[in-house]
């Protein structure tokens, strides 16, 4: 999310009263230590559960528990996601706060899949991830061929509108983002987080496999005008090498936290090949609009070569996407992915 709130607007003037009316609790008193919320896109419902459990207990075991609960208690949930930290470890969700030591993502289609397995068949379930105890050190310096660019539009006469989703990926909002876009027939474009990278590797995969692209936001969305060029280069190459190492694919996009750059930083990330992607619209969906107000605020700002600025962690997003891409599509304009906009299409659609 950007650095800095629109001097003109308060949240307070024009936000949701709640996000009660999106975001629901589920109450297990049979899990305790665990928040479980959950919400839905329209079309399905997935469950979050958020589990600060003390000492160092069977993770796999404590997952499994869990997951059987829930699904007892909400039989139509479609996928239930798993972050299980150490009581004594966790610290919310500020940057430098230890990771996850254990987390799933189970769709119901895999939890008889899920509830058999045990530590020594953990790797063949591959939406499980277990915490190593060092993070993945910052790779060796690579040697491009070329320079990359600054992006800030598209051309007007192209027919695509790209939509980039940042701050990926989130244990809930994620599977609703992306059942919603292959419901829409949509391909957008990720920036990813890379330590979120790390701890939900499945969410990424998942990404890639329905066409989307993945781009650099960082390894902990720390604003690169407050760190060393060797900080820098550090967090970027960092997350490409555990992008890389998902998708199979070299990572092209990126776009620093928060959108600040100086012009040291901006050269040195496109030294480093990479292409540094800015917006035109920002509609600041992560200050909680109602979804008609959020709605108003894209459609205002649209205009030819747009490359939309948006979050996956913000529901009313979810609730004003679908009705958004049919104001896109009326115009003449196909919602697509950054490399759409900016060179065409480079796969079939889905
Ligand atoms: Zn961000």
């Amino acid at each position: 999310m950007p650095g800095f709130l629109p001097a003109l607007l308060t949240a307070a003037a024009l936000s949701a009263p709640s996000s009660a009316s999106w975001l629901h609790t589920l109450e297990l008193p049979a899990l305790p230590h665990s928040e479980i919320t959950y919400a839905s896109n329209g079309y399905i419902e997935v469950a979050q559960v958020l589990a600060k459990l003390p000492g160092n207990p069977d993770w796999l075991l404590q997952a499994q528990r869990m997951v059987k609960a829930i699904y007892r208690a909400r039989p139509g949930l479609a996928e239930v996601d798993l972050s299980l930290y150490k009581a004594s470890e966790y610290q919310g969700s500020d940057p430098a706060a230890p990771l996850p030591r254990f987390t799933a993502s189970v769709p119901k289609s895999r939890l008889e899949a899920f509830v058999h397995l045990s530590p020594l068949n953990l790797a063949s379930y591959d939406r499980a991830w277990l915490y190593a105890a060092k993070e993945p050190a910052v790779p060796a310096l690579p040697v491009k061929a070329s320079r990359g660019h600054l992006i800030y539009r598209g051309e007007a006469s192209s027919k695509y509108v790209a939509f980039t989703f940042d701050d990926m990926p989130h244990p809930l909002y994620t599977p609703l983002l992306l059942d919603l876009l292959r419901r829409e027939g949509v391909r957008a474009t990720f920036f990813v987080i890379g330590r979120n990278a790390l701890a939900y590797p499945y969410f990424v995969r998942d990404m890639v496999a329905q066409g989307n692209q993945v781009g650099n936001h960082s390894y902990d969305h720390r604003r690169f005008i407050t760190l060393s060029e060797a900080g820098v280069q550090a967090e970027v190459l960092r997350t490409n090498a555990i992008l890389q190492s998902l998708t199979g694919q070299p990572v092209q996009l990126v776009r620093p936290p928060g959108g600040r750059l100086d012009p040291a930083i901006s050269r040195q990330l496109r030294d480093l090949g990479l292409d540094v992607v800015f917006w035109t619209d920002d509609p600041g969906d992560y200050l909680r609009f109602r979804p008609k107000v959020l709605e108003t605020r894209l459609e205002v700002r649209f205009k030819p070569g747009a490359i939309v600025l948006l979050h996956d962690n913000v529901p009313e997003t979810l609730v004003t996407l679908p009705e958004f891409f049919r104001y896109v599509r009326a115009r003449g304009f196909i919602p697509g992915t950054l490399s759409d906009l900016v060179s065409g299409p480079s796969a079939p659609k889905p």
